[in-house]
């Protein structure tokens, strides 16, 4: 479907404090033959320019990866590069909050995760909507893959627009390089209070802004107002793949 991301979502046991696991789709590729050896240099490209029409998903969204080879049929060899976009995602929440090896059950997942969005975090449980948001910036390839690779230099961010929302790029980036720095204040889209950027922190709610955003641009997303609500949408395409990336946390 046209401007969507499909993201699977599901519950398991995650090990020691981390309480959920968010990225993009990865992608493989697997090549079968016949034909004249005459014609695999130019049946090469023309899968070539397909599979990048189709899972690159146009400049609109971050490059999630890339895969690179040769394949030699006979004495001809014909290269390949071939991008892969945001196709589909996915996330885990823990369910296994005592570590007990085993499934909580719903009295103890209650009392550890704060499922209501429309009410305030109570005092020591975790969000579950500041941990989905959170994780679905991973699984839109916010931390890992090639866009946001070649947006960070150490703990410096180089790309333009959260240069300008934040001031500067240098020390936004935490030294893991696949978060920003913790305490890193920015503006709430809804409301416009101060808040720090989206991470996860015990009793409080993360929801999205300006500085989340423009690193999203960055990453080649587009932002458009969302008809019915003051909120954004992001602009991006879906279709199947196989295998994942994950970003712990
Ligand atoms: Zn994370």
């Amino acid at each position: 479907m046209a401007d969507t991301i499909k993201i699977f979502v599901g519950a398991r046991n995650l090990e020691g404090s981390t309480l959920g696991q968010g990225g993009p789709g990865g992608a493989g590729v697997s090549l079968g033959v016949n034909g004249f050896e005459s014609e695999w240099v130019a049946a090469m490209a023309a899968a070539e320019t397909a599979s990048n029409s189709v899972f690159q998903r146009g400049s609109q969204v971050p490059i999630i990866g890339n895969l690179s080879d040769s394949f030699t049929v006979g004495s001809t060899t014909a290269n390949y590069s071939l991008n892969y976009g945001p196709v589909v995602g996915n996330l885990w929440f823990d369910d296994d909050t005592d570590n007990a090896d085993g499934t909580d059950d719903a009295t103890r997942l209650g009392n550890y995760w704060h499922f209501d969005h429309t009410t305030a975090v109570a005092v020591g449980k975790i969000d579950f909507y500041s941990v989905a948001l959170h994780e679905i910036l991973h699984a839109m390839g916010f931390g890992l893959g090639n866009e946001w690779t070649s947006n960070v230099s150490g703990t410096i961010w180089l790309g333009a627009d959260s240069i300008a929302a934040n001031g500067t790029g240098v020390g936004l980036v935490d030294v893991n390089g696949a978060h920003l720095a913790t305490s890193i204040s920015s503006t709430a889209l809804e409301g416009g209070a101060a808040q720090d950027v989206v991470s996860i922190s015990t009793g409080v709610r993360k929801t999205l802004t300006a500085l989340d955003l423009a690193i999203l641009t960055d990453l080649n997303y587009s932002a458009v107002p969302e008809p019915a609500h003051a909120a954004v949408l992001f602009g991006a395409l879906a279709l199947g793949l196989v295998g994942s990336r994950r970003r712990r946390e």
